[in-house]
Protein backbone atom coordinates (compact mmCIF):
# COMPACT_ATOMS: atom_id res chain seq x y z
CA UNK A 1 0.00 0.00 0.00
CA UNK A 2 1.35 3.43 -1.04
CA UNK A 3 2.12 6.02 1.91
CA UNK A 4 3.05 8.82 2.15
CA UNK A 5 6.71 9.47 1.02
CA UNK A 6 6.58 6.38 -1.08
CA UNK A 7 6.99 5.76 -4.90
CA UNK A 8 4.59 7.88 -6.74
CA UNK A 9 1.52 5.77 -7.95
CA UNK A 10 1.17 5.18 -11.43
CA UNK A 11 -1.68 7.77 -12.74
CA UNK A 12 -2.76 6.19 -16.41
CA UNK A 13 -3.30 8.58 -18.87
CA UNK A 14 -6.19 10.31 -20.15
CA UNK A 15 -7.67 9.51 -23.41
CA UNK A 16 -10.53 12.19 -24.36
CA UNK A 17 -13.11 11.93 -27.33
CA UNK A 18 -15.65 14.34 -25.87
CA UNK A 19 -15.42 18.42 -26.38
CA UNK A 20 -17.73 19.10 -23.21
CA UNK A 21 -15.68 16.32 -21.43
CA UNK A 22 -12.41 17.82 -22.09
CA UNK A 23 -13.60 21.48 -21.67
CA UNK A 24 -14.80 20.28 -17.69
CA UNK A 25 -11.54 18.57 -17.32
CA UNK A 26 -9.48 21.86 -17.93
CA UNK A 27 -11.68 23.75 -16.00
CA UNK A 28 -11.15 21.39 -12.74
CA UNK A 29 -7.42 21.90 -13.38
CA UNK A 30 -7.47 25.78 -13.90
CA UNK A 31 -9.38 25.58 -10.73
CA UNK A 32 -6.74 24.08 -8.81
CA UNK A 33 -4.39 26.71 -10.40
CA UNK A 34 -2.64 24.56 -12.43
CA UNK A 35 -1.45 25.50 -15.49
CA UNK A 36 -1.97 23.67 -18.78
CA UNK A 37 0.13 22.93 -21.67
CA UNK A 38 -1.17 21.86 -25.28
CA UNK A 39 1.21 20.25 -27.51
CA UNK A 40 -1.42 20.34 -31.57
CA UNK A 41 -0.53 17.25 -33.46
CA UNK A 42 -1.69 15.25 -36.23
CA UNK A 43 -0.29 12.33 -34.88
CA UNK A 44 2.18 9.71 -36.17
CA UNK A 45 4.01 10.83 -33.88
CA UNK A 46 8.08 11.49 -33.59
CA UNK A 47 11.07 12.33 -31.86
CA UNK A 48 10.15 16.24 -33.49
CA UNK A 49 6.41 15.90 -31.21
CA UNK A 50 8.30 14.16 -28.16
CA UNK A 51 10.68 17.35 -28.05
CA UNK A 52 8.11 19.74 -27.97
CA UNK A 53 6.08 17.51 -25.34
CA UNK A 54 9.44 17.76 -23.04
CA UNK A 55 9.06 21.33 -23.28
CA UNK A 56 5.40 21.39 -22.33
CA UNK A 57 5.91 19.44 -19.32
CA UNK A 58 8.43 21.84 -18.23
CA UNK A 59 6.32 24.74 -18.47
CA UNK A 60 2.91 23.30 -17.65
CA UNK A 61 1.61 21.38 -14.21
CA UNK A 62 -0.49 19.05 -16.77
CA UNK A 63 0.20 18.50 -20.38
CA UNK A 64 -2.65 17.81 -22.97
CA UNK A 65 -1.49 16.25 -26.21
CA UNK A 66 -3.90 16.72 -29.12
CA UNK A 67 -4.11 14.03 -32.25
CA UNK A 68 -6.62 15.21 -34.82
CA UNK A 69 -6.48 15.09 -38.49
CA UNK A 70 -7.57 18.34 -39.57
CA UNK A 71 -9.93 18.24 -42.75
CA UNK A 72 -10.33 21.78 -42.62
CA UNK A 73 -6.18 22.33 -43.58
CA UNK A 74 -6.30 19.73 -46.62
CA UNK A 75 -7.36 21.03 -49.98
CA UNK A 76 -9.19 18.77 -52.41
CA UNK A 77 -6.51 17.35 -54.07
CA UNK A 78 -4.12 16.79 -51.03
CA UNK A 79 -3.09 13.84 -48.39
CA UNK A 80 -6.20 14.00 -46.31
CA UNK A 81 -7.16 10.54 -46.73
CA UNK A 82 -3.36 8.66 -47.09
CA UNK A 83 -1.97 11.17 -43.91
CA UNK A 84 -0.15 8.14 -42.11
CA UNK A 85 -1.85 6.89 -38.55
CA UNK A 86 -1.18 5.14 -36.11
CA UNK A 87 -3.20 6.08 -32.53
CA UNK A 88 -1.88 3.10 -30.52
CA UNK A 89 1.43 3.53 -31.30
CA UNK A 90 1.08 6.95 -30.32
CA UNK A 91 -0.89 6.40 -26.71
CA UNK A 92 1.75 4.31 -25.97
CA UNK A 93 4.73 7.00 -26.91
CA UNK A 94 2.45 9.53 -24.70
CA UNK A 95 2.23 7.43 -22.32
CA UNK A 96 5.46 6.91 -21.58
CA UNK A 97 6.22 10.34 -22.18
CA UNK A 98 4.72 11.70 -19.17
CA UNK A 99 1.65 13.28 -20.87
CA UNK A 100 -1.68 13.88 -18.74
CA UNK A 101 -4.11 13.86 -21.39
CA UNK A 102 -4.71 13.21 -24.75
CA UNK A 103 -7.27 14.70 -27.16
CA UNK A 104 -8.29 13.14 -29.62
CA UNK A 105 -12.10 14.07 -31.25
CA UNK A 106 -13.31 12.57 -34.32
CA UNK A 107 -13.97 15.24 -37.69
CA UNK A 108 -17.83 15.42 -37.19
CA UNK A 109 -17.64 16.82 -33.62
CA UNK A 110 -15.21 19.35 -34.05
CA UNK A 111 -16.83 20.16 -37.88
CA UNK A 112 -20.50 19.51 -37.62
CA UNK A 113 -23.28 19.37 -40.60
CA UNK A 114 -23.55 23.08 -40.81
CA UNK A 115 -19.92 24.66 -39.89
CA UNK A 116 -19.55 27.62 -41.34
CA UNK A 117 -17.44 29.71 -39.06
CA UNK A 118 -13.29 29.91 -40.04
CA UNK A 119 -10.52 31.98 -38.62
CA UNK A 120 -8.02 33.55 -41.48
CA UNK A 121 -5.53 35.92 -41.13
CA UNK A 122 -4.48 39.28 -44.54
CA UNK A 123 -1.11 38.73 -44.74
CA UNK A 124 1.08 36.43 -43.53
CA UNK A 125 -0.65 33.41 -45.35
CA UNK A 126 0.05 35.19 -49.19
CA UNK A 127 3.52 34.45 -48.74
CA UNK A 128 5.19 30.55 -48.88
CA UNK A 129 3.35 27.83 -48.25
CA UNK A 130 0.20 29.84 -48.30
CA UNK A 131 0.29 30.14 -52.05
CA UNK A 132 0.65 26.32 -52.97
CA UNK A 133 -1.86 25.18 -50.52
CA UNK A 134 -4.49 28.22 -50.50
CA UNK A 135 -6.82 26.61 -47.69
CA UNK A 136 -4.01 25.40 -45.62
CA UNK A 137 -3.65 28.59 -43.15
CA UNK A 138 -7.09 29.30 -42.64
CA UNK A 139 -7.46 25.35 -41.81
CA UNK A 140 -4.51 25.43 -39.09
CA UNK A 141 -5.98 29.09 -37.27
CA UNK A 142 -9.36 27.29 -37.33
CA UNK A 143 -8.36 23.97 -35.52
CA UNK A 144 -5.90 26.03 -33.40
CA UNK A 145 -8.98 28.45 -32.66
CA UNK A 146 -10.95 25.87 -31.53
CA UNK A 147 -8.45 23.92 -29.77
CA UNK A 148 -7.74 26.95 -27.57
CA UNK A 149 -11.43 27.22 -26.47
CA UNK A 150 -11.25 23.12 -25.20
CA UNK A 151 -8.34 22.61 -24.16
CA UNK A 152 -7.68 26.27 -22.44
CA UNK A 153 -4.31 25.64 -22.20
CA UNK A 154 -2.30 28.54 -20.29
CA UNK A 155 0.88 27.34 -22.80
CA UNK A 156 1.10 26.37 -26.45
CA UNK A 157 4.08 24.25 -27.81
CA UNK A 158 4.49 24.27 -31.91
CA UNK A 159 7.30 23.22 -33.98
CA UNK A 160 9.92 25.39 -35.77
CA UNK A 161 10.18 22.84 -38.45
CA UNK A 162 6.95 24.93 -39.76
CA UNK A 163 7.82 28.23 -39.34
CA UNK A 164 5.42 30.29 -41.25
CA UNK A 165 2.55 28.08 -39.21
CA UNK A 166 4.35 29.15 -35.61
CA UNK A 167 4.48 32.52 -37.02
CA UNK A 168 0.48 32.38 -37.94
CA UNK A 169 -0.49 30.90 -34.69
CA UNK A 170 1.56 33.61 -32.45
CA UNK A 171 -0.18 36.42 -35.02
CA UNK A 172 -3.67 34.60 -34.35
CA UNK A 173 -2.58 34.57 -30.45
CA UNK A 174 -1.84 38.17 -30.19
CA UNK A 175 -4.83 39.28 -32.82
CA UNK A 176 -7.65 37.36 -30.83
CA UNK A 177 -6.15 38.33 -27.39
CA UNK A 178 -5.57 34.68 -26.58
CA UNK A 179 -4.34 34.54 -23.00
CA UNK A 180 -1.96 31.61 -23.79
CA UNK A 181 1.89 31.81 -24.61
CA UNK A 182 3.08 30.45 -27.80
CA UNK A 183 5.96 28.21 -27.35
CA UNK A 184 8.38 27.31 -30.16
CA UNK A 185 10.50 24.32 -29.99
CA UNK A 186 13.19 23.97 -32.28
CA UNK A 187 13.47 21.36 -35.50
CA UNK A 188 14.32 17.51 -34.74
CA UNK A 189 16.49 16.02 -37.35
CA UNK A 190 17.52 12.30 -38.36
CA UNK A 191 20.85 11.57 -37.93
CA UNK A 192 21.70 12.36 -41.77
CA UNK A 193 19.80 15.98 -41.09
CA UNK A 194 16.20 15.43 -42.74
CA UNK A 195 13.96 17.14 -40.81
CA UNK A 196 11.55 14.77 -38.91
CA UNK A 197 8.20 14.28 -40.62
CA UNK A 198 5.56 12.12 -40.28
CA UNK A 199 5.34 12.61 -44.48
CA UNK A 200 8.64 11.01 -44.45
CA UNK A 201 6.37 8.06 -44.21
CA UNK A 202 5.64 7.95 -47.75
CA UNK A 203 9.82 8.34 -48.89
CA UNK A 204 10.76 5.22 -50.61
CA UNK A 205 14.59 4.31 -49.78
CA UNK A 206 16.15 5.69 -52.78
CA UNK A 207 14.08 8.84 -52.81
CA UNK A 208 16.93 9.58 -49.70
CA UNK A 209 19.54 11.84 -50.94
CA UNK A 210 16.87 14.03 -52.83
CA UNK A 211 14.88 14.31 -49.50
CA UNK A 212 17.67 14.97 -47.55
CA UNK A 213 18.40 18.32 -50.76
CA UNK A 214 16.52 20.67 -48.59
CA UNK A 215 19.37 20.37 -45.44
CA UNK A 216 21.76 20.62 -47.51
CA UNK A 217 20.07 23.48 -49.61
CA UNK A 218 19.80 25.19 -46.14
CA UNK A 219 23.37 24.32 -44.96
CA UNK A 220 24.79 25.57 -48.41
CA UNK A 221 23.02 28.91 -47.79
CA UNK A 222 24.18 29.53 -44.24
CA UNK A 223 27.67 28.53 -45.53
CA UNK A 224 27.81 31.63 -48.55
CA UNK A 225 26.84 34.03 -46.09
CA UNK A 226 29.60 33.06 -43.66
CA UNK A 227 31.69 33.71 -46.50
CA UNK A 228 30.24 36.81 -46.85
CA UNK A 229 27.43 36.85 -49.84
CA UNK A 230 24.57 38.49 -49.13
CA UNK A 231 22.73 38.60 -52.48
CA UNK A 232 19.69 36.38 -51.72
CA UNK A 233 19.27 36.03 -55.22
CA UNK A 234 22.46 34.16 -55.51
CA UNK A 235 22.05 32.00 -53.02
CA UNK A 236 18.47 30.89 -54.53
CA UNK A 237 20.27 30.52 -57.69
CA UNK A 238 22.82 27.97 -56.59
CA UNK A 239 20.17 26.08 -54.29
CA UNK A 240 18.35 25.58 -57.67
CA UNK A 241 21.19 23.96 -58.90
CA UNK A 242 21.82 21.80 -55.91
CA UNK A 243 18.46 20.43 -56.01
CA UNK A 244 18.60 20.53 -59.80
CA UNK A 245 20.72 18.00 -59.67
CA UNK A 246 18.17 15.00 -57.98
CA UNK A 247 15.97 14.06 -60.62
CA UNK A 248 13.50 12.74 -57.94
CA UNK A 249 13.27 16.54 -56.63
CA UNK A 250 11.19 19.18 -57.37
CA UNK A 251 10.80 22.72 -56.21
CA UNK A 252 7.34 24.10 -55.01
CA UNK A 253 9.67 26.99 -53.73
CA UNK A 254 12.56 28.41 -52.34
CA UNK A 255 12.10 31.63 -50.14
CA UNK A 256 14.73 33.86 -48.71
CA UNK A 257 12.19 36.34 -46.35
CA UNK A 258 12.11 38.30 -43.38
CA UNK A 259 11.20 36.44 -40.35
CA UNK A 260 8.49 38.87 -39.38
CA UNK A 261 6.75 40.11 -42.18
CA UNK A 262 7.12 37.16 -44.80
CA UNK A 263 8.33 39.60 -47.78
CA UNK A 264 11.14 37.94 -49.63
CA UNK A 265 14.72 40.09 -48.88
CA UNK A 266 16.86 40.91 -51.66
CA UNK A 267 19.93 41.21 -49.24
CA UNK A 268 20.28 38.81 -46.19
CA UNK A 269 20.52 40.48 -42.96
CA UNK A 270 20.01 39.24 -39.12
CA UNK A 271 16.19 38.59 -39.13
CA UNK A 272 16.50 36.77 -42.80
CA UNK A 273 15.36 33.20 -42.91
CA UNK A 274 15.15 30.82 -45.68
CA UNK A 275 12.53 28.38 -46.51
CA UNK A 276 11.80 25.57 -49.22
CA UNK A 277 9.20 23.18 -49.89
CA UNK A 278 10.48 20.90 -52.19
CA UNK A 279 8.51 17.57 -53.82
CA UNK A 280 10.14 14.05 -53.35
CA UNK A 281 7.77 11.48 -54.79
CA UNK A 282 4.60 11.64 -53.02
CA UNK A 283 6.27 13.54 -49.92
CA UNK A 284 5.69 17.53 -50.51
CA UNK A 285 8.63 18.13 -47.89
CA UNK A 286 9.31 21.83 -46.08
CA UNK A 287 12.47 23.15 -44.31
CA UNK A 288 13.91 25.90 -42.95
CA UNK A 289 16.72 27.98 -40.88
CA UNK A 290 17.89 31.54 -40.20
CA UNK A 291 20.78 31.86 -42.31
CA UNK A 292 22.54 35.15 -40.74
P1 LIG B 1 2.10 17.75 -37.18
O1 LIG B 1 1.70 16.50 -36.45
O2 LIG B 1 2.98 17.50 -38.35
O3 LIG B 1 0.93 18.66 -37.47
O4 LIG B 1 3.02 18.57 -36.17
C1 LIG B 1 2.60 18.86 -34.87
C2 LIG B 1 3.59 19.81 -34.25
O5 LIG B 1 4.89 19.21 -34.24
C3 LIG B 1 3.74 21.12 -35.04
O6 LIG B 1 3.85 22.20 -34.13
C4 LIG B 1 5.01 20.89 -35.81
O7 LIG B 1 5.68 22.09 -36.13
C5 LIG B 1 5.82 20.08 -34.83
N1 LIG B 1 6.88 19.32 -35.52
C6 LIG B 1 6.74 18.54 -36.61
N2 LIG B 1 7.94 18.06 -37.00
C7 LIG B 1 8.85 18.55 -36.14
C8 LIG B 1 10.28 18.43 -36.01
N3 LIG B 1 11.00 17.69 -36.86
N4 LIG B 1 10.89 19.09 -35.01
C9 LIG B 1 10.17 19.86 -34.13
N5 LIG B 1 8.83 20.00 -34.20
C10 LIG B 1 8.18 19.36 -35.18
Amino acid sequence: MARDGAAKEEVAIKIIKDIKKMQERSDGIRKDAKRIGLVPTMGYLHEGHLSLVQLGKERSDDLVVSIFVNPAQFGPTEDLDQYPRNLERDLDLLEKAGVNAVFTPEAKALYGDNFQTYVTLDRLPAHLCGLSRPVFFRGVATIVTKLFHIVKPHVAIFGEKDFQQLQVIRRLARDMDFDIDILGGPTVREPDGLAMSSRNAYLLPQQRPAALSLYRSLLLAKDMVARGERRSASIVSETRRLIGGFEDAKIDYISIFDADTFDEVETVEENTRMALAVWVGKARLIDNMGIH
